[in-house]
């Protein structure tokens, strides 16, 4: 791969909302993106997950989902066999045979989302024409759709929006008089949609719906009356494909964090011209609840440093909080992209001075991690083992997608998340 470190053009040429970022092309240490499909099939609970890949992947979803045995498991991968891979055989009619038997024999499953791999780009099996294919045969009972996992040029959090980017163009169109409703887009666990659902009611917001649904058969309308407010960072695609159908987006940053969430609601609530008086006193509870539970930790973690290697695409977000909520020190924010609007409320929150980096060059960044010795590492499973016998101490950044971390009520355990490596690490130094 190309080396290649530029920086952005200076802060005084841009406006000084936004930041200078050294952006970095060359080796990059990530997961692909099948990996969402750990969080999205909890999340969906009448969807498949059907991998067309090779045993690499069928291991890695083994391994990354290893704690959790079903007896009816809602993921699985058709392997791609030489005989594929060199031609001798026609992977089509192979992929139909497997979804022919896996829709026999489980009724529960309405929607099945062929989920490409590096090995089924590389053949160059088309699953777009595959889904369209299958959704002949099997609809009205199953809707078949696809989209990419592969780990080539893309991060883990990115299968989940390739997941409901393939969804955005199924959602119904809004009613020609729908009166302005609310789509709430993101993964979420049930318990934080559930926190929020409450919340939006409280504030006398009534057309509220999450993407995705818990059901696929409960996909939102969207339209022009449509505001979306995004729940996650990392979602480039499936708003730009929301956009395109006449949905607004929410200027907000990310309901992480105190702060975070009460601009999150606050951009709701404008929205749909809640007072706010209102929204003050429906907030206050929770608001009052998280900041005390912030209170132990801003001890444990004020005054440390933290670096992050990019990774999950949360990292400004998660940085915004640590530093203003929590006090820590941003040694360097690194993030696989920047989307400068999504994020634009997110940077301006950043401490001024804050070293952002888009893209990566793992050598260059090991190194400049190294020099820095910082007190916690956000990074990947591949290098947080190295790191820690180096007598570093780390946090995996896959932990954040994997925990409820939205919300007031969550934002203690957010913070338990950063402050567990250092009380681990401290209890053995004693
Ligand atoms: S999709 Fe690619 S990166 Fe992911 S497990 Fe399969 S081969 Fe590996």
């Amino acid at each position: 791969m190309s080396e290649l470190a530029l920086r952005d053009t200076t802060a005084a040429e841009r406006g000084c909302a936004e930041p200078e970022v050294l952006k970095e092309r060359g080796q990059r240490e990530v997961f692909c993106g099948l990996t969402g499909i750990i969080w999205l099939h909890r999340k969906i609970q009448d969807a498949f997950f059907l991998i067309v890949g090779s045993r690499t992947c069928a291991h890695l979803m083994q391994s990354a989902a290893g704690v959790m045995i079903f007896a009816e498991p809602r993921f699985g991968t058709a392997i791609i066999e030489e005989r594929d891979l060199a031609g001798m055989a026609d992977a089509n009619d192979e992929l139909d045979r497997v979804v022919g038997r896996l829709l026999a024999r489980r009724p529960d499953i309405k929607t099945l989302f062929l989920v490409g791999s590096c090995p089924s780009e590389v053949i160059k099996l088309d699953l777009s024409r595959a889904a369209q294919r299958l959704s002949r045969q099997h609809m009205p009972e199953v809707r078949v759709l696809n989209y990419t996992g592969s780990g080539i040029e893309t991060t883990f959090t990115q299968g989940e929006d390739m997941c409901l980017a393939s969804l955005v163009p199924e959602m119904p169109a809004e009613a020609a008089d729908a009166a302005p409703s609310l789509l709430v887009v993101g993964a979420l666990a049930d318990v934080v949609e559930d926190q929020f659902a409450r919340t939006f009611k409280a504030l006398g917001i009534e057309h509220v719906s999450f993407l995705p649904p818990r059901r696929s058969a409960e996909l939102p309308a969207v339209g022009p009356q449509t505001r979306m407010l995004l729940a996650q960072p990392f979602l480039c695609e499936t708003a730009r494909l929301l956009e395109e159908r006449g949905a607004q987006r929410l200027e907000a940053p990310f309901p992480l964090g105190v702060e975070g969430t009460t601009e999150w609601l606050q951009a709701a609530a404008e929205a749909f011209g809640v007072d706010g008086q209102r929204l003050r006193e429906v907030i206050a509870p929770a608001q009052r609840r998280a900041k005390v539970a912030l209170e132990h930790y801003r001890e444990r973690l004020g005054g440390k440093s933290i670096f992050f290697f990019p990774d999950s695409q949360l990292e400004v977000p998660i940085a915004r909080f640590l530093a203003r909520e929590l006090g820590m020190t941003l040694v360097e924010v690194g993030s696989p992209y920047l989307h400068r609007q999504h994020l634009s409320r997110e940077l301006e929150l950043l401490p001024a001075g804050t070293q952002l980096s888009e893209g990566q060059h793992v050598d260059k960044q090991i190194d400049r991690c190294r020099a820095a010795t910082p007190d916690l590492v956000v990074c990947g499973l591949g290098l947080a083992n190295p790191f820690e016998s180096e007598g570093m101490t780390t946090k995996w950044s896959i932990e954040l997608v994997f925990t409820p971390i939205h919300g007031f009520d969550q934002a203690g355990d957010l913070a338990e998340l950063f402050a567990r490596p250092l009380l681990r690490k401290a209890k053995l130094e004693v």
